[in-house]
């Protein structure tokens, strides 16, 4: 079941995303060659406790941590480490979820750990640019793959895939909620768009094949062909006209 949101629950939302704001503001500075995946994560807790929010993804499944650090060929779920030191050329993923007040938001940046390639910048650049197009179709009336068809043309037309075994999806009071929201798909199906749905939309997108794997911790999803993996999500509400970023 799609929970439709009031506006005075989306904006309790917004208040939450300004966490994920102040986050990922706050790690263009500081994500350089040298530091741990550790030290992002400890840096999202001082933000937290700044600001009177909860790490959501801490103990979400048992999850151990307050982010999730993915590094090149992760895709999603990377489990931060101190024994995990940033390369220059490294590109890391970071998502994150703060709870405030009883609402979620849901974001995540990808960052350049110093020079990267080429192709890591258009990986990155591509991720945000699928976000940007796909939720123009994030709108009332429209069906929800319309998003998702628009995501994979933009990411395909690059040379790049898009990940098939994870997907974005709803969010409010919880997590994740219905709908999943993939990131490929025939236009014209889905759940046809209501304003006041909220949406985590998140294209995750790989420089090679889509096909994933899981690590030994049982967490760390990573590209069975070690192809390099960026990803760019905010949360959303559909209005009747554009999609209203939260986490932005
Ligand atoms: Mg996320």
């Amino acid at each position: 079941m799609i929970i439709i949101k009031s506006q005075e629950e989306i904006e309790l939302m917004r208040k939450a995303g300004r966490v994920n704001v102040a986050l990922f503001d706050g790690l263009k500075d500081y994500i350089k060659p040298g530091i741990t995946t550790k030290d992002i994560d400890d840096f999202a807790e001082e933000i937290c406790r700044s600001m009177g929010a909860r790490a959501a993804e801490k103990g979400y499944g048992g999850f151990p941590a307050s982010v999730c650090a993915s590094v090149n060929d992760e895709i999603v779920h990377g489990i931060p480490s101190k024994d995990r030191v940033l390369q220059d050329g490294d590109i890391i993923s970071v998502d994150f979820v703060a709870e405030l007040g009883g609402y979620m938001a849901d974001s995540c940046r990808t960052f350049a750990v110093g020079n990267i390639s080429d192709t890591a910048r258009h990986l990155m650049d591509t991720a945000e640019k699928a976000f940007f197009e796909g939720i123009k179709f994030a709108k009332e009336g429209y069906r929800l793959y319309d998003l998702s068809h628009r995501v994979q043309e933009v990411v395909e037309a690059e040379g790049f895939g898009v990940i098939r075994d994870y997907t974005g999806h709803g969010i409010g009071q919880e997590m994740h909620e219905d709908p999943a929201v993939p990131n490929y798909g025939r236009a014209g199906r889905g759940p046809r768009l209501q304003k006041g749905m909220t949406l985590a939309v998140e294209p995750m997108i790989v420089e090679k094949s889509y096909l994933t794997e899981t690590l030994s911790n049982d967490w760390t999803v990573i590209t069975r062909d070690g192809g390099l993996a960026a990803h760019y999500e905010n949360t959303i509400a559909v209005t009747d006209g554009e999609a209203d970023i939260l986490t932005i």
